[in-house]
């Protein structure tokens, strides 16, 4: 499909980066070239009305789940929320440590026991709401394990996790066992 080249198009790749042996794919050139954006968000879209008769809201990740998920929350005329990395949201919330596996792979894995945080507002979604997660990118999953944990906390009903890319061999998608998956675009 054409406005799926114009995306993959606009994805690049740095070698060891943030970590020696990680492939870091950048959306940057996605973000920055407005026909390519606007056929990231058309593509988005187009899969939510066709999978979903009714979405309440989209949360996104931190941070670059906060550069698509407002766009696409505002197409389909819903409201977004943020899951952020803990210690950036006022007033109460959940939160929800887990181990950041950010790196696994590569010769060092001194990364992999690395906690991280992640933390979203308890008046965020009300019980029932019907919830899709976005975010830029699937790597082990963790991430997205973690955000849905806060969620299903809020007694959100999670439609759906939503990427951009998924990073295939990492084998995140398995890490959400039974929440439905969907990215655009793959890498092996
Ligand atoms: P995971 O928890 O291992 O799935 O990592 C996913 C999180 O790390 C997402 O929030 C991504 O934004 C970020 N991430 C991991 N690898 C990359 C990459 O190659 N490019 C951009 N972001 C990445």
């Amino acid at each position: 499909e054409e406005r799926l080249r114009a995306v993959r198009d606009r994805v690049r790749s740095f070698p060891d980066f943030p970590v020696p042996g990680v492939l870091f794919r950048d959306i940057s050139p996605l973000l920055k070239d407005p026909v390519a954006f606007k056929a990231l968000i058309d593509l988005l879209e187009d899969h939510l009305r066709a999978s979903f008769p009714r979405i309440d809201v989209i949360a996104g990740l931190d941070s670059r789940g906060f550069l698509i998920g407002p766009s696409l929350a505002q197409r389909l005329g819903v409201g977004f929320v943020l899951i952020r990395k803990k210690g950036k949201l006022p007033g109460p919330t959940e939160s929800i440590s887990y181990a950041l596996e950010y790196g696994k792979g590569c010769t060092e894995d001194a990364l992999s026991t690395l906690q991280a945080e992640l933390e979203i507002q308890s008046d965020a979604v009300e019980a029932g709401q019907k919830v899709v997660v976005v975010d830029d990118l699937l790597a082990t999953g963790g991430t997205m394990r973690a955000a849905c944990e806060l969620l299903v906390r809020l007694k959100a009903d999670i439609l759906e996790c939503l990427v951009v890319i998924e990073l295939k061999a990492l084998g995140g998608a398995a890490k959400l066992e039974a929440i439905p998956f969907h990215s655009l675009l793959q890498y092996d």
